[in-house]
């Protein structure tokens, strides 16, 4: 598969992946997750900077991804993540 380096990380068409199901949706309709100080925050108005983990807005998405932080860690390349800030978070539609 060839990759291709996206400089265009910004951009609201932009598809991101969900690391719950791998299902591919554009960036606003997704939750975007970022890292501060080694800690995962819900980045609810897109604006954190760095590496930052999409999922959809689905409950069980969710739950997966907080259950799966090998895959969470692999993506943000981090060996320390502290995901206790997000646990708490439900899906609101
Ligand atoms: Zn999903």
């Amino acid at each position: 598969m060839v990759t291709t380096k996206n400089k265009d990380d910004g951009h609201v068409g932009t598809l991101r992946t969900c690391l719950g199901c791998g299902k591919k949706d554009t960036r606003g309709e997704l939750y975007r997750f970022a890292v501060i100080d080694a800690r995962l925050c819900h980045d609810d108005r897109k604006i954190l900077p760095g590496r930052g983990v999409y999922c959809c807005r689905e409950q069980g998405c969710l739950n997966r991804l907080l259950k799966n932080t090998k895959k969470v860690k692999r993506a943000l390349r981090r060996d320390l993540l502290d995901l206790s800030g997000i646990e708490g978070l439900t899906v609101t539609r």
